[in-house]
């Protein structure tokens, strides 16, 4: 159901007399949280209402993290798996663990522990390796320029993309891809 002004007034003030009462689910993130989440406030026309706890869950909804709406505790490997989707949609943006943390629902400082106890690396470590992925693939099949291939993966400064790029696949970018026959 789309929210109310009553129901709207709830999750923007946290208010916690409505919880157990309607929960809230986020179609951009299809995560559901309780109207007190301190999770950063979603666009009004993202936010459809439930009535029955469970009834997100049906149509396709996670349970945040962070407000544990079911009373359960997500799992951290189904959260970490959560993350790394988050990872692989916005590599390409400026994503820091601020703002990776308010997509995922959860304090930056746990979620960056969590994830390197489940995973052995940083979430900002995971970010530049699949960046460097993705610039290898177009470095081997594309001949956009090396500047752009860089500030299409999140990585504006070509310098430093260069020195990352170096680091991982012990060639600088353009003879990498002179190895791949371009
Ligand atoms: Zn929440």
């Amino acid at each position: 159901m789309t929210v109310s002004d009553q129901e709207w007034q709830a999750i923007s003030t946290n208010d916690k007399t409505y919880d157990d009462v309607f929960w809230y689910a986020v179609k951009s993130t299809k995560i559901f949280c309780r109207p007190s989440c301190p999770s950063r406030l979603p666009k009004r026309d993202n936010v459809d209402v439930y009535y029955l706890k469970e009834a997100p869950l049906k149509d396709g909804f996670r349970p945040c993290k962070r407000c544990q709406p079911l009373n359960e505790t997500v799992s951290n490997q189904v959260w970490v798996k959560e993350i790394d989707t988050i990872l692989e949609t916005h590599y390409s943006e400026p994503l820091s663990l601020r703002e990776l943390s308010y997509l995922a629902h959860g304090s930056e400082s746990y979620l960056r522990h969590v994830y390197k106890a489940e995973t052995g690396v940083t979430p900002q470590q995971r970010l530049m390796s699949i960046r460097l992925k993705k610039a290898a693939d177009m470095l081997s099949h594309t001949n956009r320029k090396i500047a752009e291939i860089a500030e299409s993966v999140g990585i504006p400064n070509v310098s430093y993309f260069v020195q990352q790029f170096k680091a991982v696949y012990h060639d600088t970018p353009k003879k990498f891809r002179e190895s791949q026959g371009r």
